[in-house]
């Protein structure tokens, strides 16, 4: 039984407070020495950082990037995806996944999700294969990877690029193989919510591919590999210096902070099975061979909208990645789907809340959590 003054306690989404203060020192003296330097742009900093993170993932190459949207847009430039062609992507992930697709004026092609991993199901990709398809990006929702042997099997014998998005899962692995190095390039974002976060926008793009990452290395800097010759036309995608000296000093603590948070994973799963709510709420499922990293700790709950309502009230912290399937979207009516189109992932969208999960929870605080999610169904 839970009792207490633990009831007064509110919890946030996510706290960067937290971590912050942990390594504030670090931090500071390394964005102390670049303003020092006064050398923002690229740079052997940001070098550093794309050796230490192509070595992490276990990629020959890493490039930076301003953000893991242009991570995607740029991969997709260096695939050849060009107007008209078709890329197969999900419709239950962040709008940028599609948003890179529709920006080079390609189609994205959406293949449905599965029920238990919220990935893509690969049983559905073949029959939305059509001679125009050109790529297909897969992604690593919530911080597990896609079923990417099937995958990457079916993309090989059709001749298909797979391009990850890897933006929410720095980090985790599938058969001990990491997210990000199945195909043929991986994405990830740098954003502050991630898990591991800036302090600011950035992003980065592993291959193992040499003409790729020469490519990529051009077409950040529109396309030139010498100064103002332009083999390409690219656009002005970069990783600033001080972003990648405060990431060069956070990644060292990258697999405590996700041991940390598959911890607290692993705590709201027993306390919501011994609080009897599983007859209300279905737990996230890891896929076979995953090591999932939980950037999200994201259940589907009955009612959800009420039981969002009675923890907006108490204050705790939640979320719905993500309440409007990409298919549905305002922005992409012209592409002609209906409601029903696309139906795990239309439920999911109902049913899905993601739970503060971030490393520096307390065991209080998720036995809050887990409280009051039982105080709304045990009452109403
Ligand atoms: C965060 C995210 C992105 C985009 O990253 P930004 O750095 O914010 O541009 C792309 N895809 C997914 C699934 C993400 O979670």
């Amino acid at each position: 039984m839970i009792t207490g003054a633990m009831w007064f306690v509110k919890v946030p989404l996510l706290d960067l407070q937290a971590q912050f203060q942990h390594i504030r020192s670090d931090v500071l003296s390394a964005i102390e020495e670049v303003c020092n330097e006064q050398s923002f742009v690229l740079g052997r900093r940001v070098e550093a950082l794309e050796e230490a993170i192509a070595e992490y993932v276990g990629c020959r190459y890493a490039v930076g990037v301003a953000s893991g949207s242009d991570a995607l847009l740029l991969s997709l430039m260096a695939a050849g995806v060009k107007p008209g062609d078709e890329v197969l992507t999900v419709p239950f992930t962040f709008f940028s996944t599609a948003g890179g697709i529709s920006r080079l004026h390609a189609v994205p092609v959406f293949v449905d999700v599965r029920p238990d991993t919220f990935t893509m199901d690969p049983e559905q990709i073949e029959r939305k294969i059509t001679p125009r398809t050109k790529a297909i990006i897969p992604v690593h929702l919530f911080g597990q990877c896609a079923d990417m042997e099937s995958i990457m099997e079916l993309a090989d014998r059709r001749g298909l690029k797979v391009i990850e998005d890897a933006c929410q899962s720095i980090g985790a692995s599938r058969h001990g193989r990491n997210a990000g190095t199945f195909g043929y390039s991986g994405c990830f974002s740098f954003f502050p919510s991630k898990n591991l976060g800036g302090v600011g926008d950035g992003g980065l793009i592993v291959t193992n591919d040499r003409d790729l990452r020469e490519l990529l290395l051009a077409l950040r800097v529109h396309g030139s590999r010498s100064d103002y010759h332009h083999d390409h036309i690219g656009l002005n995608s970069r990783l600033d210096a001080l972003e990648a000296a405060v990431l060069r000093v956070k990644l060292p603590h990258l697999n405590e902070w996700n041991a940390k948070r598959a911890r607290n994973a692993a705590t709201y799963d027993r306390l919501l099975t011994e609080a009897g709510l599983l007859e209300h709420v279905a737990l996230p499922v890891t896929g076979p061979g995953n090591v999932h990293v939980f950037n999200q700790y994201t259940l589907r709950a009955q009612r959800r909208d009420e039981l969002m309502a009675y923890l907006k009230e108490h204050e705790i912290g939640h979320k719905v990645y993500y309440p409007v399937p990409l298919h549905l979207q305002q922005c992409y009516q012209p592409l002609g789907y209906s409601k029903g189109d696309l139906p795990v992932s239309e439920q999911l969208a109902q049913e899905v809340l993601s739970l503060p999960v971030y490393p520096e929870l307390t065991s209080a605080q998720m036995e809050t959590v887990v409280g009051r999610t039982g105080e709304f169904y045990n009452s109403r």
